[in-house]
């Protein structure tokens, strides 16, 4: 037998090829699985190449560590071909410890393939060498190489398989499990070796061709340490991309949820403190004031006329204009007070310190600011506000209580007029429980058939006859008496009362239509007024059309009276309601018209029959030329259009002639007849009934 001998040093190398081989495919399982789709592939694909080339590389090593008495030289096609039986055992072995779960069957199963893959790549590597004669194998050390094979197979799965997720702690236990795995792997390569016995006067085939060993040997160290030292940088790079990833990632988490806590704080219009956070601010000086003493202000402001531009220019106009309050707030506050926005058109202003002077100089500093006048995208618009105070802990010892009460002073405050602050004062309070008890009453008046309506006949200018009535709801209170509907409508439509309320006016409206018809032939309209609320109600027009059918009424019998500014509040939807209604064959006015803002051409596209001339107008008329001139170019343009002037609010007989004289189709007011029960028309009808008097 020819006698082996071992280069030690390349011996050493092909250990450390091993150990880093197998450190490599460890770091690969754990990149396949952190991997997704294509990545995932690829690192599958990569990883087995690095790996495969590595435990091949260490076998290769060791072939060319070892040497005999005779020239040695490797065939470089079954070469080739050991090396691709390692790289599939690796793409194997990848795979498996890379799936969700390796149980004990799987785990024996792959390590017996893989095992089998390393001895196959062994002893394929061997027979490069084209022995002649050919290697004489010892049994029982043959089978033992192939043991240990799968042995360490064994445990290079299942130390993959325990480690292929990336944490902090799998890069020390790799490094631990790559040395076993690695010694398992140099061990069944030199069992192998330990296996072979080569006869005397063997001649190695592969030889003749002439490869220097030792130059193989440098480059197949060469490149498998670029190709596993290329894989683990690309695995650690890979790494540090993730972790600037998810530090990006948790900081922009980070963010939003700072921005969300802000906006849970925080009024998006107008970037002001919202109720949330003033509740919680009011909280914590109510607990100040309450240990330390002292006292504080909570200021309730509320817009007047707010609703007037938000309706007559629209939302957008109203939010520019709200935030342009909401900066001249804050310029006119300290640092220690709170601006909040706490609805619509309501701010709060905690101010601290109780000293009433200094309160009052607040109030005053927000009065004067906010009635000067605003610039809104080239409107110069001009609103005021309604301010109620409350002096706290005495006013208002809770939340609830402080904002309540200054709440209920600014109502107090409206009541003065507008643009006006109050302090909070117990009686309004009073006042507050009324509001209560009378919507309780309201609500019950309905079903105690408490409303009733009157009637005002209008005229054909200058005397008649009368062309029709406007209904006007009053409420027969059983111990306020006759409550009239600017007490209770804006209470009504508030609370939503206002829907139930209207249907009733329709119904009864539309009862006295054909009652009239039936018993005295008289063939007068009734003007229903609707309230904006109503105006959009999505039934408006069923109900409408139902009601007239109950009543057997023909729709030229009713006229809709709507506000312009309801029916500027929204012009496509109130366009198509009123079409609607028209095309139905109803009639619709619309009511208090120049008290709006809305242009003249807007007329145009709305379907109304008649324009009611606001009674502020008609009062005006005598002393002011510029609202003569506004009436009888509204006259003009009505007639252009085909639509009925009526004035209303017709008081004096001077004002008469000179509506008469602007061509006004029709005459409304106490001048010709007050509202009275239709029981009392017949004798209040008469043509110029009043007038005769006057
Ligand atoms: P409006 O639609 O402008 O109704 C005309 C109001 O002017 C009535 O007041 C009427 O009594 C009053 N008036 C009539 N002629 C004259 C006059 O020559 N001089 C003066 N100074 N006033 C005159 P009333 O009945 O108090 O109604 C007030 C408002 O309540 C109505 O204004 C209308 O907007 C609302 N309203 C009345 N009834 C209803 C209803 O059934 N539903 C709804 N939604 N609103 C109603
Ligand atoms: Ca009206
Ligand atoms: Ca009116």
């Amino acid at each position: 037998m020819l006698q082996g001998s071992y280069n030690s040093l390349l011996v050493l190398f092909s250990l450390l090829v091993a150990v880093l081989a197998a450190y490599t495919s460890l770091e690969m399982a754990g990149r396949i699985v952190t991997a997704q789709g294509r990545a995932a592939r690829l690192w599958l694909a990569g990883g087995a190449f690095a790996m495969g080339l590595g435990v091949w590389s260490m076998h290769f090593i060791g072939m060319l560590a070892f040497s005999l008495p005779i020239r040695l030289g490797y065939d470089p096609v079954i070469t080739l071909l050991s090396l691709s039986i390692a790289v599939a055992s690796s793409a194997f072995a990848l795979w498996l410890v890379c799936q969700n779960d390796l149980p004990a069957r799987r785990l024996t199963g792959g390590a017996v393939l893989m095992g089998l893959g390393v001895a196959g790549m062994h002893y394929t590597g061997m027979a490069a060498m084209q022995m002649e004669p050919g290697i004489v194998y010892d049994m029982p050390r043959f089978v033992l190489s192939i043991a240990i094979a799968m042995a360490a197979s064994g445990v290079a799965l299942k130390t993959a398989f325990s480690l292929r997720h990336n944490s902090r702690r799998t890069r020390p236990l790799r490094a631990g499990g790559a040395i076993v795995m690695g010694l398992g792997v140099a061990g069944m390569h030199y069992t192998g070796m330990w296996a072979a016995s080569f006869p005397d006067g063997s001649l190695c085939i592969a030889a003749t061709d002439g490869v220097n060993s030792a130059w193989v040997a440098v480059v197949i160290i060469v490149v498998t340490l670029a190709v596993t030292a290329v894989a683990l940088t690309i695995s650690v790079f890979e790494d540090l991309r993730l972790e600037t990833e998810n530090a990006t990632l948790t900081r922009s988490l980070a963010q939003a949820n700072q921005e969300l806590g802000y906006l849970a704080l925080h009024d998006a219009l107008t970037k002001l403190p919202n109720r949330v956070l003033l509740e919680a601010r009011l909280a914590q000086a109510l607990a100040s004031v309450d240990s330390e003493g002292g006292r504080f202000a909570v200021m309730f402001m509320d817009l007047d006329g707010f609703k007037v531009v938000n309706d007559a220019y629209g939302h957008h106009v109203g939010d520019r204009l709200l935030v342009q309050v909401a900066q001249r707030l804050a310029s006119v506050v300290r640092a220690q007070d709170t601006l909040a926005r706490v609805g619509g058109d309501e701010f709060v202003l905690l101010v601290p310190g109780g000293d009433v002077a200094g309160v009052t100089a607040a109030a005053d500093r927000v009065l004067s600011a906010i009635s000067a006048s605003f610039d809104v995208e080239g409107h110069d618009l001009r609103i005021s506000t309604s301010i109620g105070i409350a002096m706290c802990p005495t006013d208002g010892a809770t939340v609830h209580d402080a904002l309540t009460h200054a709440d209920a002073a600014m109502y107090h405050a409206k009541s003065l007029g507008r643009n006006a602050f109050c302090f909070f004062d117990t009686s309004m309070n009073e006042n507050l429980q009324g509001q209560l008890q009378l919507t309780q009453d309201l609500r019950a008046a309905i079903e105690r058939r408490q409303l009733v309506l009157h009637y005002q006949p209008q005229f054909a200018a200058p005397d008649g006859p009368i062309t029709g009535v406007e209904a006007l709801v009053r409420w027969a209170h059983p111990t306020r008496g006759l409550i009239g509907p600017d007490e209770f409508i804006p209470l009504a439509e508030k609370t939503g009362l206002i829907v139930p309320i209207g249907e009733w006016v329709l119904d009864e409206a539309c009862r006295q239509i054909r009652e009239w018809l039936d018993t005295d032939a008289r063939e007068w309209s009734i003007a229903v007024n609707l309230s904006p609320v109503q105006f959009s109600h999505p039934q408006l027009t069923a109900l409408v059309r139902e009601t007239l059918a109950r009543h057997r009424v023909a729709p030229r019998y009713l006229t809709i009276e709507v506000t312009e500014s309801a029916a500027m509040r929204n012009v496509d939807e109130s366009l198509r309601i009123l079409q609607s209604l028209h095309e139905m064959g109803v009639r619709i006015s619309i009511d208090d018209f120049g008290t709006g803002y809305s242009s003249l051409m807007y007329l145009k596209r709305l379907p109304a029959s008649e324009l009611k001339i606001d009674r502020g107008f008609v009062r005006e008329l005598a002393h002011d030329a510029e609202d003569a001139a506004i009436v009888s170019s509204v006259v003009a343009l009505g007639h252009t259009l085909g639509i009925d002037i009526v004035a209303e609010g017709v008081e004096t007989a001077t004002q008469k002639e000179f509506l008469t004289r602007l061509g006004c189709n029709s005459l409304q007011g106490f001048l010709l007849g007050r509202p009275v029960p239709a029981s009392d028309l017949d004798t209040s009808a008469r043509p110029y009934p009043q007038a005769s008097l006057s």
